[in-house]
């Protein structure tokens, strides 16, 4: 999820701990937002973006290190600390949670494995989510006085947005299953979820020198939106295939394809971008890149 998102999460979950255990709640409110500080590493440029986010503050190695730590602290320096700690651990595991869901990706086994897991139930920016969050912010408020309520307040909103991530698990295998059986040949099919109707998917598969991209309607299994875009891959020179940028995106997404191509007599020009993820049109990752006459690169322009 956006980092906006898990910080409302993490205060809507928290509150209800605020008043019995201060140090948790603060703990599980910064827990949810911690991980997400990997994004600094867009300090180091583009490319460190795309290698770092989502990657070791994602792991389970990091929260059982920061569990380590509350267990330490416990011993050291008594309960305060250590509860704070503990609270971090568990907002950790609630963002971690989340952003499988979503189709960015997730290293949750680095560095045993570098491999990216997306669940592909919600995407990142989500309205029904952020719907149920304030609403549950706003009684929060509304209760503020009233100490009793806080805990039932929070535990109902955890619960509840359990069962709608549980809810949204159905709905993408619905979806999945509904774009296998569209075309049974496919080799492989991404089924990406939208931001603000559930039951809203968009899809992309291979075909032969092209991918095929549509809209999916999970409850009717009606599609719409269909294109078919043609792919230039099998032509792609070998300078751009080397770009780290290049192979980092595709690393990403394997419908990170070449979609346009434009050759004069002494210049080439090569557009990449991922069909996959098309929601608001994004165009996060496209590589433009001139080429000249021997297939050098002129320059090129990253997306990121
Ligand atoms: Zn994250």
């Amino acid at each position: 999820m956006d980092i906006v998102t898990h910080a409302l999460i993490g205060a809507t979950a928290a509150a209800g701990w605020l008043p019995s255990q201060p140090e948790l709640a603060c703990g599980v409110v910064l827990g949810n937002v911690v991980p997400d500080l990997d994004a600094f590493s867009r300090l180091g440029g583009k490319q460190a973006f795309i290698r770092c986010h989502q990657t070791y503050t994602h792991s389970l190695a990091a929260m059982a290190a920061v569990l380590l730590v509350s267990v330490g602290l416990h011993f050291v320096s008594g309960p305060v600390w250590s509860m704070f700690v503990l609270g971090l651990a568990i907002g950790m595991v609630m963002h971690v949670g989340l952003d499988l869901t979503n189709s960015y990706g997730v290293q949750w086994a680095w560095p045993i494995s570098r491999r990216r897991v997306a669940l592909d139930w919600i995407f990142f920016i989500d309205l029904p989510a952020l719907i149920l969050t304030i609403a549950a912010l706003g009684l929060i408020g509304m209760f503020g006085q009233d100490m009793a309520m806080l805990p039932w307040v929070s535990g109902i909103y955890v619960g509840l947005l359990f069962v709608y991530v549980a809810m949204r698990s159905l709905i993408a295998r619905r979806a999945q299953r509904l774009a296998k059986e569209s075309d049974e040949a496919a080799e492989r099919t991404a089924v990406i979820p939208t931001t603000w109707l559930p039951w809203m998917f968009l899809v992309c598969r291979d075909l032969e020198n092209a991918s095929e991209t549509f809209a999916l309607n999970a409850i009717t299994g009606q599609q719409s939106q269909a294109r078919t875009v043609a792919t230039f891959d099998a032509e792609l020179p070998a300078a751009v295939s080397e770009l780290i940028e290049w192979q980092a995106m595709r690393a990403l997404s394997p419908y990170y394809r070449a979609v346009e191509q434009k050759q004069s007599s002494d210049e080439q020009a090569i557009v990449v971008r991922d069909l996959r993820i098309r929601n608001f049109d994004t165009r996060f990752g496209t590589l433009t890149c001139r080429l000249d006459a021997e297939g050098q690169i002129i320059d090129k322009q990253w997306e990121v």
